[in-house]
């Protein structure tokens, strides 16, 4: 007998019917001899409209509260799912992170799972329970506050009870039918992937792939807990995401590798230029200490050759948009000291990334990459590379131009509109 850690998201449990369909599924595994210990989100936008809530009662709400009101979301569709469960005449309880032994660290809105303690739910699935987890919690080790893991943390909550219960797979049920080599909200011809490592898939996730999360792909790495990535809408076989390709079903071969995994976008960052910045040693160091002083995290940074005459040069970096206004703050305190001339700030960019282990070894994927965006029209405006990925800054207008050219480029399109999206907002 085999134990399934399921993580049911958002959209998979938005109303009645929806928990009634993922009851059904759960069931399901269970009849097929599985312990299934089950994870959910808060049920469709509801946490959202938690926070909308918080912030019409207070424009910045208190962590430890706030974490209190949005654990709420959680609290209230396991318990439903629990008693969906029973009423088709099986065993099932519902437990909060806490009492599951989700412990964190104690920052509130963003912490960090630091043990997980299964004890409660090993003995639950063991008398025969289907055992039900809020997902996104935990309670802190320290001052034993509830804690909240920051936004989609429910897929960490899954890899991490997975880890710590041994389970043979997390599945991860979501409202599109696996990973796609692009959004296929954004690209409709984009690719089902069947496998991907979880090299390419961290880098994925790290250029703006929403499916999965980065904190959730490293947890499952570290601890080698293969993901199952699929639609509860579907029933569909979804993506792998382990270290090695499955074996095929006959036993001989492996999935082949792809070269190019796929396309990721992210419209979420802003720029900001540092203007007429003195080109010697120490100014670059003041400029992001600054920057790291006020808790910013960074992504490019590109520095321009300094013009000869003037021994001046120009400093960029992207940044969250959320963050842009700290960072010019932070900056603007500098300026005397550092004896730059201007900082410029333009929140109207986007990056387009191309992620597969494959390009270590094939030369020429750069050069058909700037060729796809040049043949689109689209300027680059800033590159950053790693072994396994290519980025480069556009401007926002031209992402979604940009992605398809790439896409097709790569021979990444379906030769059908295989992408469906069955829910969500996208919120
Ligand atoms: N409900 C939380 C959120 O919307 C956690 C999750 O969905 O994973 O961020
Ligand atoms: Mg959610």
């Amino acid at each position: 007998m085999g134990l399934v850690v399921q993580k049911y998201g958002g959209s998979s449990v938005a109303d009645a019917e929806g928990i009634k369909r993922v009851a059904k599924r759960i069931v399901e595994a269970k009849k097929n001899g599985n312990q299934v210990v089950a994870v959910v989100s808060a049920m469709g936008d509801s946490t959202d409209e938690l926070i909308d809530l918080a912030e019409q009662v207070s424009p910045i709400p208190a962590g430890r509260e706030l974490d209190m009101l949005l654990t709420a979301g959680e609290r209230i569709s396991m318990a439903l799912l629990a008693m969906a469960i029973k009423n088709l005449g099986h065993e099932a309880q519902s437990f909060t992170g806490s009492q599951a032994g989700v412990i964190t660290d104690s920052v509130h809105n963003k912490a960090r799972i630091i043990d997980v303690t299964p004890g409660r739910i090993r003995t639950s699935v063991d008398e025969g329970n289907v055992a039900i987890v809020a997902g996104f919690q935990g309670v802190s080790q320290d001052s034993k506050d509830i804690t909240t893991l920051g936004r989609g943390g429910s897929d960490t909550t899954a890899v991490a009870l997975a880890a710590a219960l041994d389970a043979d797979v997390c599945e991860i049920y979501t409202d599109v039918d696996g990973v796609f080599t692009a959004d296929p909200r954004v690209v409709k011809k984009a690719r089902k992937i069947d496998w991907i490592s979880f090299e390419d898939m961290l880098e994925l996730a790290a250029s703006g792939s929403k499916v999965l999360l980065h904190r959730c792909v490293e947890y499952a790495r570290r601890y080698n807990i293969p993901i199952h990535v699929r639609s509860s809408f579907s029933g569909l076989q979804g993506t792998w995401v382990s270290n090695e390709p499955p074996v095929s079903k006959q036993g001989d071969q492996q999935v082949e590798h792809a070269i190019i995994s796929g396309v990721a976008h992210d419209v979420s960052e802003a720029k900001v230029t540092v203007v007429g910045v003195p080109d010697k040693p120490g100014e670059a160091a003041a400029i992001f200490r600054a920057i790291a002083d006020a808790e910013i995290n960074i992504d490019m940074v590109v520095q321009n050759v300094s013009a000869a005459a003037t021994s001046l040069t120009d400093i960029s970096f992207t940044l969250p948009k959320s963050e842009g206004r700290k960072a010019t703050t932070a900056l603007e305190k500098i300026k005397a000291s550092v004896g730059y001339d201007s900082l410029r700030y333009d929140d109207q960019i986007g990056k387009i990334s191309l992620v597969g282990a494959g390009m270590k070894t094939n030369p020429g994927v750069t050069a058909q990459f700037f060729e796809a965006l040049s043949d689109a029209g689209v300027n680059i405006e800033l590159i950053s590379t790693s072994e396994i990925r290519i980025s480069v800054i556009t401007r926002e207008d031209d992402v979604v131009e940009g992605l398809r050219a790439v896409h097709s480029s790569f021979g990444l399109d379906s030769e059908s509109d295989e992408a469906v999206v069955y829910g969500g907002t996208g919120r």
